[in-house]
């Protein structure tokens, strides 16, 4: 196969990830688990994606002026994603990211040249919230709100990129396709393009212990409202982009469980992936496991291990 071809920018590096089948985690399964290495995109993260789309959308409907300040409530990997475009586009960034998410993602915004603003771990009722506070200083200064829990070009760009490329790297042949949620956007985008295309198919929502979306997702109402270490998926209130009606199920994934997933992940794969590819992987292996399935189940390996160095479950690796 011949190399790509030369990039404008780094921006055009984004997407066209690989599918790797998880030979040695899925062996004696009934159909393969395949895994969507979002991890190596150039931010490290699926949110290289939503970053690029709606900086792009902004720009078009002609709401974002040269040196613009971007802001957005992120837990990291959107912040990474939006300062690679904000670095190339030439625009401020500020991210607001709650305390309890890695001292490596801080550090790495940081060094990227945005601003970080570090929010007590709040529930969303309260005013110190995340995303309450990034929603309050987008208004009060007139930067702009990128906004991923709402945003609907989130979505579409998973409709259109991360789901055709499963389309077209599965010659159309998906039985399930499985992901958590954070903003929804993956799951919802994936998932309305792959019923849309794909008979049978069957969209399956990996949550945390400790998430009340699982509940949601059976009965139409919030469960619990619990904690859990693994980052970036969960959560205690529906977001915007995550879309009910293109969910068949939820898997319940506890932390021991998604992070002795992703330490074999590392380990026996060779997969250098974060802690809630383990709950996605987990979840995939669950759904394969059962059977009935008409086609491999597809996950997301959402991000890579060098956000987590300093993390007590990747420490454990080393020692
Ligand atoms: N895993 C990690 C580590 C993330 O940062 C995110 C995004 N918050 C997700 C999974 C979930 O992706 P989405 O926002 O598309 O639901």
């Amino acid at each position: 196969m011949s190399p790509p071809p030369v990039s404008a920018h780094v921006l055009a590096c984004i997407g066209r990830t690989p599918l790797v089948a998880l030979t040695r985690l899925g062996a004696g399964l009934p159909v393969p688990v395949l895994a969507k290495c979002e991890h190596t995109n150039p931010g490290g993260s699926v949110k290289d994606r939503i970053a690029l789309a709606i900086v792009d959308d902004a720009e078009r409907r002609g709401v974002l002026r040269p040196g613009a300040t971007l802001i957005e409530a992120t837990a990291g990997n959107t912040g990474v994603g939006l300062a690679l475009v904000a670095a190339v586009r030439g625009y401020r960034l500020v991210c607001v990211m709650p305390e309890k998410m890695s001292v490596d993602k801080r550090e790495a915004l940081a060094a990227l040249g945005a601003e970080v603003i570090i929010t007590p771990n709040a529930s969303p009722q309260q005013p110190e919230n995340f995303r309450n506070v990034a929603r309050r200083l987008a208004h009060e200064r007139g930067w702009f709100l990128t906004a991923q829990f709402d945003n609907p070009a989130n979505v579409r760009v998973h409709e259109q990129t991360t789901a055709q490329e499963i389309l077209e790297q599965t010659g159309g042949r998906v039985g399930a396709f499985v992901a958590g949620a954070g903003t929804g956007g993956t799951i919802s985008g994936v998932g309305r393009r792959l019923k849309a295309q794909v008979p049978g198919v069957r969209i399956v929502l990996a949550d945390p212990v400790g998430s009340a979306l699982a509940d949601w997702v059976e009965t139409g109402r919030l469960g619990p409202d619990g904690s859990y270490l693994v980052e970036g998926i969960g959560g205690s209130e529906v977001p915007a982009n995550l879309h009910r009606d293109v969910l068949d199920a939820a898997e319940r994934i506890d932390d021991a469980e998604s992070f002795a997933i992703a330490r074999r992940l590392i380990r026996e794969e060779g997969l250098l992936v974060g802690g809630s590819a383990g709950t996605n992987v987990a979840a995939a292996l669950r759904v394969a496991a059962r059977g009935g399935l008409d086609g491999p189940v597809v996950t997301v390996l959402p991000d890579g291990w060098d956000r987590y160095r300093s993390t007590p479950w990747l420490r454990a690796l080393a020692t």
